[in-house]
């Protein structure tokens, strides 16, 4: 498979690290990204030591960590406000901090610049429109007109996978779980170096993104999976938030810009069936969609990447490189998005009563085994 052509459908968090780490390994690579603004939403993301090391077998570890806040706790709180507990994360792996918190954007500038440095061509504003595999490679007619060839294709094209539905017309469908989310930007505190979690039927959280940033993400039941328009959103976000913990009163208050609330519902997915179908691949959210509960989601997008780039480098076909990547992938990807959703469901009380510190332990033992 040596200096094979890879066509990377999706310039995410997934696809972008495929990118680089296909780029690592020879392949040639063009990734295009449907947005022509390459944007990213503003908020934040919280990642585990496995994907520090993930990261730093891309070689970004200076620029990841650089561009973060690590951290080594999560201070648990009563709905009251009243401290409960320090939980010290475990050092599951003894060569990379236990936790990061990063923006999305910041993380979105490392991926970017590294990808651009990498030698992969970019396109933006651009999807497949149409493919046609053959067997020996596939064609591919873009959105802008234009035609190209490649020995494999990669869906990395998030949960709403345009791949995902032309490869297999009847794979499940993203499921909304119940729950949503809002996400709200603040200067960070010196004293907030750690996730400070407020535990109760409404889940709040306070996350270090820098040394300059924090944010703040609620969780909470959103019956019928409500759309909302931009307009009137920062007061939606502070309706949920009424009579909040009391060191938590002036956040709430300085929550007034609609633009800068992130709502999203949490939707999740996996797919039991095949990865790929001939020289198609997906990747990322597109097969394997997880709620936050346990973090991860993007960190197994980015696990993926590693593990399909070594995959393809050692095998005689893509198709012998899609099997073994899958092999390697399926249980631990499976395992976090049940573990995760089942956290969700005992919060709305949909499922059996599930203790949040213990499944994130299970977790920890997981991802800290080797990819
Ligand atoms: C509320 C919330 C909080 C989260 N928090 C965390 C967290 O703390 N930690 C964590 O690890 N994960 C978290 N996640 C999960 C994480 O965001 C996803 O797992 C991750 O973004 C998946 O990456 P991806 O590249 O597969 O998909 P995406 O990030 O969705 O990227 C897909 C890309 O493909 C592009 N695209 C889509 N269709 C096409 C097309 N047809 N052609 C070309 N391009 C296309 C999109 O524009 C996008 O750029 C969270 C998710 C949610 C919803």
């Amino acid at each position: 498979m040596d200096h094979a052509s890879v066509l990377v459908i999706g310039g995410g968090i997934g696809g972008l690290t495929a990118a680089i780490a296909l780029r690592q390994k020879g392949f040639e690579v063009e990734v295009i990204e449907k947005d022509p603004d390459w944007a990213v939403y503003g908020v934040g993301i919280l990642q585990q030591a496995n994907v520090i090391r993930a990261m730093s077998q891309l070689g970004l570890f200076e620029d990841y960590v650089g561009a973060g806040f690590c951290f080594d706790a999560v201070e648990i709180y009563a709905p009251t406000g009243q401290h409960l507990s320090t939980i010290q994360s475990p050092r599951v792996l003894a060569d990379y901090p236990p936790n990061i918190g990063i923006s999305r954007r910041a993380l979105h500038k490392v991926l970017g610049e590294r990808t651009l440095a990498s030698g992969a061509k970019v396109r933006l504003g651009v999807t497949a429109a149409q493919w046609q595999d053959d067997g020996d490679g596939v064609t591919v007619q873009f959105s802008d007109g234009s035609s190209g060839r490649f020995d494999l294709v990669i869906g990395a094209d998030g949960l709403s996978s345009q791949t995902r539905q032309q490869l297999f017309a009847d794979a499940p469908q993203p499921e909304f779980t119940g729950q949503g989310v809002w996400r709200y930007n603040f200067p960070r505190p010196p004293e907030l170096v750690n996730l400070h979690n407020y535990v109760g039927p409404r889940g709040i959280g306070l996350a270090p993104l820098s040394q300059t940033l924090m944010y703040m993400f609620l969780t909470t039941p959103e019956p019928g999976n409500p759309r909302f328009e931009r307009a009137g959103l920062a007061a939606a976000m502070r309706a949920r938030l009424a009579n909040p913990p009391p060191a938590l009163a002036p956040l709430v208050e300085q929550i007034t810009d609609d633009a800068e609330v992130v709502y999203r519902p949490l939707d999740w997915l996996f797919l039991t069936g095949d990865w790929h179908k001939g020289r198609v691949v997906l990747l990322g959210d597109a097969i394997h969609a997880t709620t936050p509960h346990l973090g991860q989601g993007a960190g197994m997008a980015i696990e993926d990447s590693v593990v399909l780039a070594e995959e393809l480098a050692r095998a005689a076909t893509p198709q012998a490189a899609f099997v073994a990547y899958r092999a390697r992938r399926f249980e631990r990807c499976r395992w976090l998005v049940e573990a995760s959703r089942s956290i969700c469901y005992s919060q709305l009380g949909i499922g059996p009563p599930q203790d949040h510190a213990t499944v994130a332990r299970d977790m920890l033992a997981l991802t800290s085994q080797a990819i």
